[in-house]
Order: C-alpha cells, then structure tokens, then sequence
C-alpha cells in the first residue's frame, strides 16, 4: 500500500531548475504520490498525525539535499550489460531477460534514477515492464519506450525487427510500435558499434527520410529519437525534426569526435532539438593513459565543450546495456559527463532533472520539486550542486511518491 503521506524534513531543496540549492532546512510534503508543498522548517506548521515521517538530522541543519529524482534518457533495460554480443544477448531466455530486467529497474530506483527511456530491444518486454512499475507492482524508473527502433534491411539492430525502406515500410513498423504502446520513436540515422556489417560514418537514411518518419510519428503524436554517429546523420536529423539526438558522436576514420565540424555546431543551436551524448561511466576511465591526455579525450571534450558554449541543449544520457555501461551509473556518468563538456555541476544536474523532462516531454509529470508534480526524490548527503559525488551518497529515495530506497542513516546516527 502506497502510505498517503510522507513529510521529510529538514533537507535543503535544490528545485531542479535553480542557480542553487535554498540553503535553509525545509520540510517536503508528499500526499498521494505527489509533491504537495516544500516549505520552510520553521514554518511547516503541524505535521498530519498519520503522516510517515522521516527527519534527516544526523549531520546538522541543512546538510542533506532533497532534488527531482534523476532521469537518464538512453538505456536499454532488456540488455545484460556483462553479455558482450548481440547474439549472445538474443539467445538469452525470456525468462532470464525478465529477471536480469526486474534487478536492473530496481537498482536504477535505488540509485536515484526515477525515470528512464528505454531507446530499444525486440519484443516490447520493457513495454510490459513499464507497465507493472507504473501499476506500483514492482519497483523501477517510470519507464519511456520505444519498442523495436525503425531501421535500414540489414542496418544497425536490425535484428530487433523493426527492418523499413519505402513509406509504406517505415509506416508499418511505426504502426506496429503504437500498437504495442511505445511512447517514443526510434530511428537509426547511421550505423552503429555492435553491429556488424554498418559503418557509423555512414547515414542509414537521408533527410526527406527522416523527414517523412518524423511526420508518422507526429501523426500518432509521438517525438522521434535518432541514433546518430556521423557527420552526415547528424546533419539529416537536424534538418528533419528530430527531438534527441542521440550519441551525436562525430564518429570519423580515428574514431568518435574524429569527424567534428565546428562550423555545424551555430546549426545544432535549437529549442526543440537536445542532443543525447551517451556519456557513460566508463568515459572516464579514458581521460588519460600513462599521464597523458588520450586522443579520445581531445576530440570528444572538443565536440562537447563546443556544443556547450554555443548553447546547444543537453540531456543526460548513458546507452546503460551496452557492453560494460551499468544501468544504475547515472550518477557516476554525470561527473564524467560534466568533466567532458565543462558543465557546472547545476548545469548538468539539470540535463538529468528539468531539462531532460522537457525533452521528453514530461515536465508537467517530474523532474522538478513543484507541487502537483509526481514525488520523485533524492535526498542525497551533502550538497551536489557544488560537488556531483554528493550524488554518490543517497540517503532516501520516492518513486511517485513510493520509498524505494533507504539508507540506514537513521541508525548509523545514534
Ligand atoms: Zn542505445
């Protein structure tokens, strides 16, 4: 049972949009799974009697941070990220992927990441996951889906089924996603890393193509997500209507970041349009090798603090199910994330929270502490609008209004 009430108190907010966190305690109410009001501690009044209360005073006034839960806009929760090939990943059973899925949504939660959107997998099991986390069944991030990705014959996933070349193609695959209920759709604009036989350099479809899958989706009312790697797939999303541009990598002959065009950055400026770097954790390991900066580490801080100045928007994202990327990293990826693209810590918490429910198009649901909006919250120590590691301390974590997680903070103070 969803308790009606939650009152956590003496925490200083930071509202998922502001310059800073508010530095005196306040006290946050929840009711029916969503935020009722944040005020300050002094002026909270009394408190309803049935109320489940948590007080966070171990560390004195003020020392822990409440902020919208995290929202991580790339990952694929049916991928086993230790399962290192896309053949060995479909040759698992349905029941092993069920279960790896239900462990994966719940350490996303209790890391703090309260909603996510899933950019692809074969046979819409995320679809049906989504669905019992959103019935309260089992515990995971609100859940964005897009089912089977719309791709070239023999083009990158295409082994997820959702093969098109023509309208009439590209309209039945579209067609057969709304029908599952996916929320998003997906297009792969180039080729990708883990399939074998496309070129990231290479566009899978041209602009007019694009142009045309967007204008589907607009149909059934849905934005469009475009896996982009090179130049020119890069250059057709953004001329078609794409919302997220995912990965927006640059990839050229040496690699990501080798083919970037500085000169194409003034275009990518866009209030409708955010590109999705997929930086994960594990970028920074690959910062410097032997004391030296690596070649990746230039071209990639490049791209990324060039979109950054001019203003391109961001949305937090880490492709988690990939080889090695983690679904519960978010956290340690925003660090590295903002390492890359010289980000203020607000600045990226932000890609994370307010600006990433936006490019969803759910800012009237989450990513901000608004009453009315759903109690999705982080109480972390410390405070990560000066240092993002506070990220890596949560102390409490809601999911609509649910406690998901709870560190024994309670205890460890006495
Ligand atoms: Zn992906």
């Amino acid at each position: 049972m969803l308790p009606t009430k939650i009152a956590i108190r003496n925490v200083s907010p930071w509202d998922g949009v502001s310059p800073q966190r508010t530095d005196r305690p306040h006290t946050i109410l929840i009711e029916k799974g969503r935020i009722q009001a944040l005020v300050p501690m002094s002026e909270e009044g009394s408190l309803a009697s049935d109320a489940r209360v948590f007080h966070l005073d171990e560390s004195g006034p003020g020392a822990s941070t409440v902020l919208p839960g995290l929202i991580d806009a790339h990952v694929h929760i049916t991928l086993d990220p230790s399962v290192f090939s896309p053949d060995q990943q479909l040759a698992l059973t349905r029941e092993k992927v069920w279960a790896g899925m239900q462990q994966r949504a719940l350490a996303m939660v209790q890391a703090g990441i309260t909603t996510a959107r899933d950019l692809g997998a074969g046979e819409w099991m995320e679809l049906a996951l989504r669905d019992r986390i959103a019935a309260g069944e089992l515990p995971g991030p609100r859940l964005l889906c897009v089912g089977q990705p719309v791709t070239t014959p023999a083009g990158h996933c295409h082994f997820w089924g959702g093969e098109a070349r023509g309208a009439d193609a590209v309209r039945s695959v579209i067609e057969r996603q709304v029908g599952h209920g996916v929320d998003w759709i997906k297009v792969m604009a180039t080729g990708g890393v883990f399939t074998k036989g496309t070129d990231v350099k290479k566009p899978q479809y041209d602009e007019a193509e694009l142009r045309q899958i967007v204008g589907i989706a607009s149909d059934h009312d849905r934005f469009v997500a475009a896996h982009c790697h090179g130049i020119a797939g890069i250059e057709n999303a953004f001329a078609a209507g794409i919302r997220t541009v995912e990965h927006c990598s640059f990839a050229g002959g040496d690699g990501f970041g080798s083919d970037f065009d500085a000169d194409f950055v003034p275009n990518m400026v866009r209030d409708d349009v955010w590109v999705s770097p997929t930086v994960n954790a594990g970028w920074g390991r690959r910062v410097e090798k032997d004391g030296k900066p690596t070649p990746f580490w230039e071209r990639m801080t490049t791209c990324l603090r060039a979109m950054r100045e001019h203003g391109v928007q961001f949305v937090a994202s880490t492709d988690a199910g990939i080889p090695g990327v983690q679904h519960h990293q978010l956290p340690e990826a925003l660090a590295v994330f903002a390492k890359y693209a010289e980000l203020s810590p607000v600045d990226a918490l932000r890609t994370a929270t307010s600006e990433a429910a936006a490019a969803l198009g759910i800012a009237d649901e989450t990513g901000a502490l608004r009453p009315g909006l759903a109690a999705d919250l982080v109480v972390v120590e410390g405070d990560p609008t000066k240092d993002l590691a506070a990220l890596l301390r949560p102390k409490l974590v809601l999911a609509r209004g649910r406690v998901v997680y709870e560190a024994d903070w309670d205890r460890a103070s006495r």
